[in-house]
This record gives structure tokens, C-alpha cells and sequence, in this order.
């Protein structure tokens, strides 16, 4: 048992050089510090955040002195108490980035109470007992476009972005290890044809450290990407499309067309045919639900189609995800619904479906690294981090990377 002597909440700023709240929380065991990142191509279901000041107040003045003299070890409790304490369907009273900031350090000092590992405390969370500890594939995001670039078309060879938001590369190794490696010749290779085809000046990285070449077709960022992996084996691509952020009055805007709901899918299909892409997130904007069922009747056997978006780590989301067979994976993101309680619930609703599970950072992120604990400790499949590139993003990596010896 450790109980919470102190939590002071502060203002960091994102690598987006945003604002963002940081919690310091004391225990008899010591300083547990975490953050709480950002969307770019937030879902309008998302759980609401707050301003950074008014955060910053809530969670001093409203949060801390209720949780003074809490257990750590009572997670669910401690996380319940705040949903309470905000009272709101969406958080939106004491904003979900002051509670999750909370929740966050307070799993972190649960895990020094019990002198173990943060992501054995999480398994243990999730499902009662340490597991075998499986560590997820990485997903590199190595190629932006859509909400995460913010080039316009007079900025670049009057060239407009790719609609698609990250095109990722999954190296599958025998080891973290080895797929961190992989990724970074990939990554290499794919700066080297860059500079080659686009010059020097156009090496610029979206959010997420993923390139930002001028180009917006498709295809031929997937070829920038397949000519990259040269000679690397075992090296699959997965799609975040963000779809809702090409999506206007009934039409999708990429490749400079606009298309049918219909016409994309006959889109997806081509792709799926003639490149190895195994994971297409967010394939449809978050409420064409008939889009979502058409695919995953059309693909939904050889790939997996993920909701982010679609069911914001959210479990009435996730369910009527279901019912409506509308996907097989998830994105799990943290700061969509405020609470680890939460987020393991989403995971073993999620898993219970026999879907893939995929941990996931946000665009504007910090240096904080609990996501790597979670991913491992909620066992799941994937865990997307963006590319080596960034220091925000190589933190997570780092942590794997940890893990991995700590577990061999
Ligand atoms: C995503 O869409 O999966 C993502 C990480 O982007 P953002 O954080 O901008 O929602
Ligand atoms: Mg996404």
C-alpha cells in the first residue's frame, strides 16, 4: 500500500510546442511524473479536454485534495472517483487530458508500490495475474500526409499533400530489437530516394516523423514506400487513413478526385491486390458506418480494418462497432477516453471480439513512455509510435527496447 501524499499539476509544452499538462504525484515511494498528449485528427466522440490553465486548476484544486491519503494500488477506485468527481458523459467539467494526467501517475506509483514493473502492474490490472508478457510489433510511421503535414499546395511545386495520414511499415523480426533496426534502414533508403527525386529542401517530417515529400498520389507514395524496404524481408505496410478528415458532403477528396463511398472501397480493394498492406485504419469517416461494414465484408478476412476514429476507446463505441461488424482492430489511445481503467476495459472488450489491438500515441506527443508499459501490458498486438526519427516518439522504442532485455 502507498498512499498519495501530494499531486501538483503543471504546464509542459507538446512537441507540437503546445501546451499540455504534466502531474507530479508523491507517494511514500517516491516522484511519479506523466503528461498527456494531443490529436490532430481528433474523433468527434473523443473525451473532452479542457484548456491547460483551467486543467492545471482542476486538477490542484479539485482533484488533489480528494485524492489525498488514496492507495495507489486502487486503480479502478482512484479512476471511478474521478469520473465521479467530473460528472459529465464526456469529462468535459474537469477536462479528460487534468484526469488522465492523474490516473496516469497514480498507475505509475501502483507500479513502485508493488516493486514491479509498470507493465506487469498493468497485466495485473487488466487481468489479474502477470502474463507471459508478449511484446507487440512495432508499427513505424514512416510517410505523412492529411491533418499531420501542414503544407499547403502554393507552399511546394503547387503539389497538395497526401490525403492519407500515415503509411507504416511493420518489419516483422524475431525480436524488437531487430524490427527497430529494420526500420531504420527502411527509413534511410526512403530518405535517400527523397532527397534523389524531390531535393534536399523537401526532407521535411510531418508530426509524427514520417517524410513529407510533395507529392498527394497514392500509389506513388506506396511505391516510395516499396522501394524503401529494398532488400529488408518480412516487412509488412499498414494505412491510417484518418478518413474523416478528406470527408465532405457525402464524398471523399484523395488523389485529387472526389469519390463515392463505393468508389473508395473499389480504392482500398486495388491497393490490398498490389502492395502488402496488412492494417487499414480508419478507412471511412468516423460516422459512415455503411462504409466501415462494407469493408470489413470485402477485406475483413485478409486484413484488418481498425476503428480510432470510429470507436475512440470507447466502449459503447467498440460494442456498436460489433454489432454493426464494422471492424476487427482498435486503436486504443489513452487521452480518448481519460482513464487506464477505461483503457483496459476498451482492450479486453476489444480482445473478448477476437479483435487485433493496437496502443497508440497521439501527433503532438511528450517524452513520456507509458504507452510502451501499456502496450506490453495489456498484451497487445501493435503498438504505433510514429518513426525513430523524433525524440518524443524514440522514447516509447526506447522503453520497448528495455523491456525486451529485461524480459529475455
Ligand atoms: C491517429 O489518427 O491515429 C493519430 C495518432 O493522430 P492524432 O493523434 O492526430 O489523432
Ligand atoms: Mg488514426
Amino acid at each position: 500500500m502507498s498512499k498519495i501524499k501530494s499531486i501538483v499539476a503543471r504546464e509542459i509544452k507538446d512537441s507540437r510546442g503546445n501546451p499540455t499538462i504534466e502531474v507530479e504525484l508523491e507517494t511514500d515511494k517516491g516522484i511519479f511524473v506523466d503528461s498527456v498528449p494531443s490529436g490532430a485528427s481528433t474523433g468527434v466522440n473523443e473525451a473532452a479536454v479542457v484548456e491547460v490553465q483551467q486543467a492545471i486548476k482542476n486538477v490542484n484544486e479539485i482533484i488533489a485534495p480528494k485524492l489525498k491519503g488514496q492507495d495507489v494500488l486502487n486503480q479502478k477506485a482512484i479512476d471511478n472517483l474521478l469520473i465521479e468527481l467530473d460528472g459529465t458523459e464526456n469529462k468535459s467539467k474537469l477536462g479528460a487530458n487534468a484526469i488522465l494526467a492523474v490516473s496516469l501517475a497514480v498507475c505509475r506509483a501502483g507500479a513502485a508500490s508493488k516493486k514491479i514493473p509498470l507493465y506487469q502492474h498493468i497485466s495485473e490490472l487488466a487481468v489479474g495475474r502477470r502474463t507471459s508478457h508478449r511484446l507487440p510489433m512495432a508499427m513505424f510511421n514512416i510517410l505523412n500526409g492529411g491533418a499531420h503535414v501542414r503544407r499547403t499546395p502554393s507552399d511546394s511545386r503547387g503539389v497538395d499533400k497526401l490525403a492519407i495520414q500515415e503509411f507504416m511499415v511493420i518489419p516483422d523480426k524475431n525480436s524488437f530489437a531487430e524490427s527497430l533496426i529494420s526500420c531504420n534502414k527502411i527509413f534511410n533508403n526512403l530518405k535517400e530516394n527523397i532527397e534523389k527525386n524531390f531535393g534536399k529542401e523537401n526532407l521535411d517530417l510531418g508530426d509524427e516523423g514520417g517524410f513529407a515529400p510533395p507529392i498527394s498520389n497514392i500509389e506513388q507514395a506506396l511505391y516510395l514506400l516499396k522501394n524503401a524496404v529494398d532488400g529488408e524481408t518480412d516487412v509488412k505496410f499498414a494505412l491510417d487513413c484518418a478518413a474523416s478528415e478528406f470527408y465532405k458532403d457525402g464524398k471523399y477528396k484523395i488523389d485529387g478526385r472526389e469519390l463515392a463511398r463505393t468508389e473508395l472501397l473499389e480504392f482500398y480493394e486495388d491497393l490490398v491486390k498490389r502492395f502488402d498492406i496488412i492494417s487499414i485504419e480508419d478507412p471511412f469517416s468516423q460516422e459512415d458506418w455503411q462504409g466501415f461494414e462494407s469493408i470489413v465484408r470485402q477485406l475483413g478476412e485478409k486484413i484488418t480494418i481498425v476503428g480510432d476514429d470510429l470507436t475512440t476507446t470507447n466502449i459503447k463505441r467498440i460494442k456498436e462497432a460489433h454489432n454493426k461488424l464494422a471492424c476487427n482492430g482498435v486503436i486504443l489511445k489513452l487521452n480518448q477516453i481519460g482513464t487506464v481503467s477505461e483503457t483496459i476495459e476498451a482492450c479486453n472488450l476489444a480482445k473478448s471480439y477476437g479483435w487485433k489491438t493496437i496502443v497508440s500515441h497521439r501527433s503532438g506527443e511528450t517524452m513520456d513512455n507509458f504507452i510502451a508499459d501499456l502496450a506490453v501490458g495489456l498484451g497487445a498486438d501493435f503498438l504505433k509510435a510514429g518513426s525513430p526519427a523524433k525524440e518524443e516518439r524514440m522514447v516509447k522504442y526506447q522503453r520497448l527496447l528495455e523491456i525486451e532485455k529485461e524480459l529475455k
